[in-house]
This record gives structure tokens, C-alpha cells and sequence, in this order.
């Protein structure tokens, strides 16, 4: 039997692997951070023999509540990952698997890797009305790449849509990659009459040093980005430097940073009730927005999520409201689930990169919806 992670975005420790009866398995930190959370290994063994595998010590992970109800993701060719009953007692994960082929690979969601990132920019430019452009780079030299969909005219709306802060959150590339190639088909009324009125700015993925470390949360020298906003750096967080001086040269009518959340089985959105600006005009596009979303379809819900900021208390160091706060413009971040959407489960794959597209392309009908309240 063989364990591996010596590759990009592999996560795992080993404790033990002498016998396929008691495999123990913890998850590294982010790199200087004490984040840990995403994983992503490969099982080299016998097929038709059960294995049993544990993840210890996760009481102390970014998030605990995370591995309840919490099922592995697998694959054998890396394409169709499905998923694995786990058992979780508040510390150890223990899963169980009969391999049918020799080599299977885990991780804590679908990874999406930087080489489908630099096929999805790529493959973006060849539309005519699309730019591929390098802000700078990270503090591992990767380039922050930056899509601009559509010409700005006066009286053109300006949408922000970012992804990957957070890394591991892979599903946020996975929407993004959905959204775009709905507003790129020259076949789609709903991308069409979006590029007719609006000009779209995408950063598919925000943390590519992160997303290559095989980190949850945080940029190469484990800072959380989405902390940053009020004062970003070129020394500690050029990422979000970068776009954010895009973004004042720009302005912003309406933003959307997309994210995963780890312990919340629903797809919701946090606004930015508790920014000193807020306002009913902005209340009155939340709720426009939101039931937009929900007419369109049932993997949007607005009864379970993160609790509401109060007035006046809401952290301008998160994107989200940073953008708010400055542009006096919707501006949400859209969370999607590790888990499961439990309004609509799916027991073979869970919440899943094809659900991730899915939900991309339909908040993009949602954005049209109120393009022109914005
Ligand atoms: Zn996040």
C-alpha cells in the first residue's frame, strides 16, 4: 500500500499505513497558518479489499462542525468524483472503501486544477469581446489573471465577480467557469443582452499560490485574503492589491465573490447589511436579487445562513463589504456547500462541480434580472 500527495494541491500526513484495516491519516496546515481543512491524496493498494481510513485531530481544524454529515470525495480518473460515507465522532473521520481499481484519489471537495484554470482563461479569450490580462503576480511569481468580458461605454453597469479567495473552495471556480460560459454563448439571450448593457470583470481564481499548496484558507505565507480589503499590501497580499486598484480604476456596480462554506449544507448569500452605508435603495436590491435567484432555481434558498451583521458592524476587511462600503453597490458573497444542498440531495456526488456550473450559469440569469436596478 501507497500513499501520496506529492503533487499539485496534495494535502495528507501520514501517521500509520501498515495495514489496510487501520490507515491514520492527518491533514497539514496551510503554510504558516493554523488553518487546516483541505485535503487531497492518492491510495495505491489492493483491489476488492476494504480499507479503513481515519483523518485524526480534526477537533482543532478550521472548522469542526464541517465533518458532520460529511462525505469524501473519490475518484478513479479524476473526473467523476463521487462520494463516501464517512463517520464522525468530533475528532477522528473514519471512512471505508473496497477500491475496484489500484489507484484512487481523495479530497475534502472536486479540486480544480491550475491547469483547467489556465485552459478556462484561455479558452475565455478566443471570444471576441473577451481580454485576458495579467494584474501582477502572487508572492510565488503566479500570474493574477483578470478577464474583461464586454466594451465600456458610458451608461455600461460594471460587474465584479471573484473567486477562490479561500483556495480550497474550489466549487467557487467551478461557478465561475459556469458563469462564464453562459455569458460567452453567443446562443444565450441571458449572456447576450448582459454583454449589450454591462461589462464584466472575472478573476476566476484569487489565491492561485493557495490553490497550488493545497491550502484551505489562506496566500502562500498564510494570510486569509479576505481579511485584507481595507489595507491590502504588495508584501502580504499582492492578490488583492492588484484587483483592488483594478477595481477603483473600474468602480463596481455590482459584485459577487464566491466562496464554499464548510459546515452550512445550503447555497446562500451574506450581503452587506452592516455596512455604514447600507441603505433601503440597497436593501431593495438584495431582495430583488435574492428572489430573482430563487424563481430561477431550487438550489437557492434564504433561510439558512451566516447570522445578519448588525448595523453599523460589519467587517470592511472582508471583500464583500469593502466593495460595498466604497461603491455603494450590491455586493454579495455567495457561499455553496461541501456538503450537500439538503433542499435537493444528491447521494452519488453530493454538492458537485456540474451543480457548482450549474448554479453559475443560473446566477447569471439572476444578475440580468436586476441589471437594470443596479
Ligand atoms: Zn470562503
Amino acid at each position: 500500500m501507497k500513499i501520496f500527495s506529492n503533487f499539485e494541491s496534495g494535502a495528507i500526513n501520514v501517521v500509520k499505513a501498515e495495514s489496510i484495516d487501520d490507515i491514520q491519516l492527518t491533514i497539514p496546515n496551510d503554510n504558516q497558518s493554523e488553518f487546516y481543512q483541505w485535503f487531497h491524496f492518492r491510495l495505491e493498494s489492493l483491489v476488492g479489499e476494504q480499507h479503513s481510513i481515519k483523518l485524526l485531530n480534526l477537533a482543532k481544524s478550521a472548522y469542526p462542525e464541517g465533518w458532520d454529515n460529511y462525505r469524501v470525495a473519490a475518484s478513479y480518473d479524476r473526473e467523476e468524483w463521487f462520494r463516501i460515507p464517512a463517520e464522525f465522532d468530533g475528532d477522528t473521520l473514519t471512512f471505508k472503501v473496497t477500491p475496484e481499481h489500484n489507484s484512487i484519489y481523495f479530497a475534502y471537495f472536486a479540486p480544480y486544477s491550475y491547469g483547467r484554470h489556465q485552459d478556462l482563461i484561455h479558452h475565455a479569450q478566443l471570444h471576441p469581446e473577451c481580454t485576458l490580462e495579467t494584474l501582477g503576480h502572487t508572492l510565488d511569481g503566479n500570474d493574477m489573471s483578470l478577464l474583461t468580458i464586454g466594451t465600456p461605454e458610458p451608461g455600461k453597469k460594471i460587474v465584479w465577480v471573484i473567486g477562490r479567495q479561500h483556495p480550497g473552495e474550489t466549487m467557487a471556480e467551478w461557478f465561475i467557469e459556469g458563469l462564464l460560459t453562459r455569458l460567452l454563448d453567443d446562443e444565450d439571450s441571458v449572456g447576450r443582452t448582459l454583454l449589450g448593457n454591462s461589462v464584466f470583470y472575472v478573476v476566476p481564481n484569487m489565491n492561485p499560490d493557495g490553490a497550488i499548496h493545497g491550502h484551505l484558507r489562506t496566500n502562500a505565507i498564510g494570510v486569509n485574503l479576505n481579511r485584507e480589503w481595507a489595507e491590502p499590501s504588495m508584501a502580504r497580499s499582492p492578490e488583492v492589491f492588484l484587483v483592488r486598484q483594478k477595481m477603483l480604476q473600474t468602480g463596481v456596480d455590482l459584485f459577487l465573490d464566491i466562496h464554499g462554506d464548510e459546515a452550512i449544507p445550503y447555497n446562500f448569500v451574506a450581503g452587506s447589511e452592516g455596512t455604514p452605508s447600507y441603505s433601503e435603495e440597497r436593501q431593495a436590491l438584495e431582495d430583488a436579487f435574492k428572489s430573482a435567484l430563487m424563481a430561477i432555481t431550487p438550489e437557492f434558498q434564504d433561510e439558512y445562513g451566516y447570522d445578519k451583521d448588525k448595523p453599523g458592524e460589519a467587517n470592511l476587511t472582508v471583500a464583500s463589504n469593502w466593495v460595498a462600503e466604497q461603491f455603494d453597490c450590491l455586493s454579495y458573497t455567495v457561499e455553496m456547500p461541501f456538503k450537500d444542498h439538503d433542499f435537493a440531495p444528491d447521494e452519488d456526488y453530493g454538492w458537485s462541480p456540474q451543480r457548482s456550473h450549474q448554479f453559475g450559469r443560473d446566477t447569471l440569469a439572476a444578475v440580468s434580472a436586476v441589471m437594470g436596478l443596479v
